[in-house]
This record gives C-alpha cells, structure tokens and sequence, in this order.
C-alpha cells in the first residue's frame, strides 16, 4: 500500500480551508488542518507533514513568523498561500525559507502542481542537504547536462558562459519553484557578494538569446516581476 503524503492546511478561513482539503483529499493526499498559528505549530512538532500549506493573515500570529520559528529546526516544504500579492511579501516569504508562494483565488492544477514540486524537491535532498546535481534536466528541447557542463536547445550546444551555465543550472536543480535575486546571488556569488540585479539580468538577457526561440515571451524560464526567476518543471 503507497502511504499517502500528508498536508498541513493552516488556513483561518473554514471554506478555503474545506475547500483546499477537498481537492487533496481527492487526490489521494491525507490532510490536517490548523485554524490558528499556536495550533498550527503544535501540530508542526507532533505530526512533521511532508507539506505545509501556511496563509499568512492569521488570527493570533502573523504566518511569517510561523515560517522562521519552522525554519530553526525543519526543511519541511512551505508552500505560502496568501492573498498578499505585492513583490516584497513574495519575496520576504520567499528568503524567509518559503518553498514556493501562491496568490489567492488559485486553481487547482496550480496548487496540485506546486505541491508535487515542493515533495519532489524534499524526495531529491541528499543527506548533506545538497541536490543530486549530475545527469541531465530536460524539459521540452531544453537540456542540461550537468556532467558535461553543457546547456543543449533541441540537441545543439547552446555555447553559455561559465556565468550564464552556473545560473541556469542552479535554476534547473530548483526547477519548478521560484527562486528570488538574492537567492540566486548568495548562491552564483557567495554570501558577500553584492545585491545587484543588474548583473543578473544581463546575464539572463543573454541566456534567453541563446536558449529562447523568442526571448520576448520564454518557455524555459521565466521571470516573476519583482521577485526573481522560476525554470519550466521538467519532464
Ligand atoms: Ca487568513
């Protein structure tokens, strides 16, 4: 018998929160519920979900600082689910150790999907907390081969600069899930290196005209404004 993965709903509003564990629960996931954030940390420590589904606009705690308490002690994937929709929530979410963000109202092919990319990316952890990085990521005519180096478009070597490989390949290993500037620098350049998303997006303007049949409108990655860049989910 497969065990079913298990969901932490921590929503305050009743309908959101029936209405999200109907759609898991139809799709065989097992879930929890948590209507407050003391009751939601609580079930945290005594259950450890493989996925935490966080609203931040709770009645006792703001669910930011549900995400950072979490973060002391557990990896498990957070996925915010909010309707906070401006860049710096995103953002301050994101570097605050959330997994992924999601804006209501959301569909439900949306919120299945990025729930199988948060396990998957929990499934693929080493113990070192690294992410196998050798063979290849495809995803349609993409390919990276991370054994060679190499970035391939429909099996032609696509000639990337060191720079321009390190970010896409760091893109690939997160594949799926946002990544913010900041991430994305202290990763490529160290943790002193200096914010500026300028760089970033030089190099991203000339890894679309390598890899982009149309840079203008990319299949590959994708830029969320204000908040960083996300790779298309492999296949
Ligand atoms: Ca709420």
């Amino acid at each position: 018998m497969k065990i079913k993965d298990r969901v932490l709903i921590v929503e305050d509003e009743s309908h959101i929160s029936s209405f999200i564990s109907t759609i898991l629960t139809a799709n065989d996931y097992d879930t929890m519920t948590a209507r407050t954030g003391s009751e939601a940390i609580t079930t945290i420590t005594s259950h450890c979900p493989d996925v935490i589904l966080l609203d931040l606009g709770l009645p006792d705690m703001d669910g930011l600082g549900i995400l950072k308490f979490v973060r002391e002690w557990s990896t498990c994937p957070i996925i915010v689910v909010s309707a906070r929709n401006h860049e710096r929530d995103k953002v301050e979410a994101l570097d605050a150790g959330a997994d992924d963000y999601i804006v209501k109202p959301f569909g439900t092919s949306e919120l299945l999907a990025r729930i199988r990319t948060a396990i998957r990316h929990t499934r693929t952890h080493l113990p070192n907390g690294d992410i196998a990085q050798s063979g290849q990521f495809h995803a349609k005519g993409l390919t990276i081969d991370y054994d060679k180096h190499q970035v391939l478009v429909d099996g032609e070597n696509a000639h990337l600069t060191q720079n321009e490989y390190k970010l896409v390949s760091l893109l690939g290993k997160y594949a799926g899930r946002v990544l913010t500037y900041d991430f994305i620098i202290r990763q490529l350049w160290g943790p002193k290196a200096k914010n500026d998303n300028q760089i970033l997006r030089v190099n991203m303007a000339n890894i679309r005209r390598k890899i982009e049949k149309n840079p203008a409108q990319p299949e590959y990655i994708f830029t969320e404004i204000g908040v960083g860049y996300r790779m298309v989910d492999p296949e």
